[in-house]
């Protein structure tokens, strides 16, 4: 089946926002086996509008649309699409409790505008939207099925998953199911290369990769009558792709983040955690705190940017910096070092780098880092090239700062059990 996207806003056209809905939906929709040839966006005018959704209903079988569906005069899909569908806009009863509802909980009171928002289509599914006002809608027509969603994004998205993703189950009498395999220290390139063979003979299953900073996600994805069916399929591949990239992947659960993995890495070997940041400026132990339970394996940390800080707070040695300067092997092993008897942890990592844009030479160019990991004193330091903006060499080093952590303490405990 062919699904089509439409966002109406004319705040998109401006730039004023970013179309994430666009991203959320056609992901969601190519995890679901279904096929999105087309995306537009159009401004909030009904004539625009029209000319878009009638060309999207000839030739797609499903059609998307989020926002435009608030209370204000500006929000027009709800009329314009019934218009092009032919459907008289009826008072739907149900939506205009749930209305009621939403305003008497947070004590207020509907202006007379939001009754505008329980006049629904005549013979459409309603879906409930638990987050505001606004009702989702599906319209079933000869030229295709027409869907309605919220703008916002805490609307669209429970919206979809809720009453969406079972829809399309259905109507495709199919059942999509997905397992990610996520991958850490293979390029994206070197992975895709690593199961080109699979992506080049993929049928159902499919097999999609997606690059994240410091990581690749394969993503294996399988039609089936039911669940169980579909999981038998996917299986053997996810085997497969364990077996090529072994220790690299760290999960396939959707729900765990490369941070988590480490983290639980730590807790589960009664580790303790310390980091010590200088270009980085606290980013690697942000994410870190990000996992639910860490406070039981990081008890503190530091930013040590100027070199007296690392001096005083790392105990760097003088003749270290001066020698070898802030970003050098030799820095980044003595703050991990110092870190690690400072903060009494196990596993210490520091950062020390040129995040730009100003800052490079030509010995020591604008991305040029350093990473150290000491696992009970067994230190690893690893020099990095990374490239593009101050932002993104940051983000770039804490990925590959959590990638190291993972490899040391893996390889630390691979030659502890070995030498037993
Ligand atoms: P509301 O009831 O808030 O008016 P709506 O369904 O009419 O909701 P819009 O008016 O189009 O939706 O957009 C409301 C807000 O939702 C926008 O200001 C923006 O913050 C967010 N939004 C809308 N469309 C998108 C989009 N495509 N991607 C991300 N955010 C969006
Ligand atoms: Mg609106």
């Amino acid at each position: 089946m062919k699904v089509e996207l439409i966002c109406v806003g004319t705040e998109l056209l401006l730039g004023s926002i970013v179309n994430t809905n666009a991203a959320y939906l056609s992901e969601k929709c190519a995890g679901l086996g279904l096929s999105c040839y087309f995306q537009t966006v159009v401004g909030d005018n009904e004539e625009r509008l029209t000319q878009v959704l009638e060309m999207a209903m000839e030739r797609s079988d499903i059609i998307l649309l989020s926002g435009g569906l608030g209370p204000t005069e500006d929000d027009l899909t709800k009329e314009t699409a019934a218009k092009v569908c032919g459907k008289k806009l009826v008072l739907h009863e149900p939506s205009k409790e749930a209305i009621r509802k939403f305003f008497a909980a947070k004590g207020a009171s509907p202006t007379d505008n939001n009754w505008k928002q329980a006049m629904l289509p005549e013979g459409c599914i309603v879906l409930e939207n638990h987050n505001g006002t606004a009702p989702g809608v599906i319209m079933e027509t000869d030229h295709g099925r027409v869907i309605l969603l919220p703008g916002p994004p805490n609307e669209l998205r429970p919206m979809f998953q809720e009453s969406v993703v079972p829809y399309l189950s259905e109507i495709t009498s199919q059942v999509i199911c997905s397992k990610t395999v996520k991958i850490c220290g293979v390029g994206e390139s070197q992975a895709e290369t690593m199961v080109k063979d699979l992506i080049d003979s993929q049928g159902n299953p499919t097999i999609a990769t997606y690059a994240k900073t410091g990581e690749v996600h394969i993503r294996v994805t399988a039609n089936a009558g039911d669940k169980k069916a579909a999981m038998k399929l996917i299986k053997p591949v996810v085997k497969e792709l364990k077996n090529r990239f072994g220790n690299h992947v760290y999960s396939t659960e959707e729900e765990t983040t490369l941070e988590k993995a480490v983290a639980d890495l730590v807790i589960a070997n009664g580790l303790t955690l310390t980091c010590a940041e200088s270009c980085t400026g606290g980013l690697l132990s942000a994410r870190l705190i990000n996992v639910p339970g860490i406070s039981e394996v990081y008890k503190s940390g530091v930013i040590t940017y100027s070199n007296k800080a690392k001096r005083r707070m790392l105990g760097v040695k003088k003749c270290t910096l001066l020698k070898h300067g802030a970003v050098s092997e030799k820095t980044a092993e003595e703050m991990a070092k110092g870190a690690a008897s400072m903060h009494k942890a196990d596993v210490a990592t520091a950062i020390t780098g040129i995040a730009g844009p100003d800052g490079g030479t030509p010995e020591k160019p604008v991305g040029l880092v350093y990473i150290a990991c000491s696992v009970k004193g067994q230190m690893t330091v690893k020099k990095y090239l990374f490239s593009g903006s101050r932002e993104k060499v940051r983000e770039s080093a804490v990925s590959a700062a959590l990638v190291l952590m993972r490899d040391c303490i893996l390889e630390y405990y691979s030659k502890v059990t070995f030498g037993k």
